[in-house]
């Protein structure tokens, strides 16, 4: 990452914890001004004033990805702050795993609202603007979910599958607006905390052992990120070198 890029204008979701925080340190420190959205607000705050502390450009604001309205006012108030958005980060993300024989509807409707209409919404609120601009990026993180499935991941997978599908589809319907999919392995986070199934979280376990840091992630997304404006780096999948996922 260098220190000498433009300095774009760059939204984050979900950057309360994980990835999100990951993504945020890395592009702030790269010169970036970085707009944050989550819904843990003080985990914002404290992260915008430990990096403005190091003279970074970091700005936070409350966000529920589920919330049209919500990601609207989130463009908003980084256009007001910082000028014209060049990129979004759609990170934000929950992963309740569980079989579908435990009819965990709710839950089965929690990740279609974050994971998939999360990102339709961070499409919606920034595609005008990018398109008038005449370019732009989109940066959705898929998984690994999103190209295999497994038991008790359907619906998680599906929502994952969904990411790719929207993006694929945004990037052949324009030619100047690059689009790319970021699918991570399994990394260190919260993620797995939102497991209320037994069965789940004690396959999780297994399968989360080999495990990356959220600083891989970033490192991708900032590497399609510096990438040239007729470059697009349309998908990545970044995994811990030891694991057979
Ligand atoms: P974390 O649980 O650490 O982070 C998830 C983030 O999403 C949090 O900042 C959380 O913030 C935010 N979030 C959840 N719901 C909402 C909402 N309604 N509105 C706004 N933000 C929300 O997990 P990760 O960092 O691992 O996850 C980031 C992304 O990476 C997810 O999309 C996940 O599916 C994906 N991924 C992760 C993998 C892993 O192994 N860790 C593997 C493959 C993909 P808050 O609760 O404060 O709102």
């Amino acid at each position: 990452m260098s220190n000498t890029n433009q300095g774009k204008v760059v939204l984050v979701t979900g950057a309360s914890s994980g990835i999100g925080e990951a993504v945020t340190r890395a592009l702030a420190a790269a010169g970036h001004r970085v707009v944050i959205g989550a819904r843990r607000t003080e985990r914002l705050q404290a992260l915008t004033l430990e990096l403005r502390e190091q003279g970074l450009r970091v700005s936070a604001r409350a966000l529920d990805v589920t919330r049209l309205e919500d990601m609207q006012q989130f463009v908003a108030f980084a256009e007001a702050t910082y000028g014209p958005v060049d990129v979004i980060v759609n990170n934000a993300g929950v992963m309740p795993l569980s079989p579908l024989n435990a009819l965990k509807v709710d839950e089965w409707n929690r990740m279609i609202d974050v994971n998939v209409r999360g990102v339709l919404h961070g499409i919606a609120a920034v595609l005008p603007g990018v398109e008038a601009r005449g370019k732009g990026q989109v940066v959705n993180v898929s998984s690994i979910g999103g190209h295999a499935v497994s038991p008790t991941a359907a619906v998680y997978c599906a929502t994952k599958y969904a990411v790719r599908a929207i993006s694929d589809g945004l990037r052949q319907e324009t030619d100047r607006i690059r689009v790319t999919v970021i699918s991570p392995g399994v990394v260190e986070s919260e993620l797995a905390d939102s497991i209320t199934d037994d069965s789940a979280r004690d396959a999780m376990k297994a399968f989360r052992r080999i495990a990356i840091q959220p600083e891989a992630i970033a490192r991708a997304v900032a590497y399609a990120i510096d990438q040239p404006d007729d470059v697009d780096v349309s998908e990545v999948i970044v995994r811990p070198t030891a694991s057979p996922y």
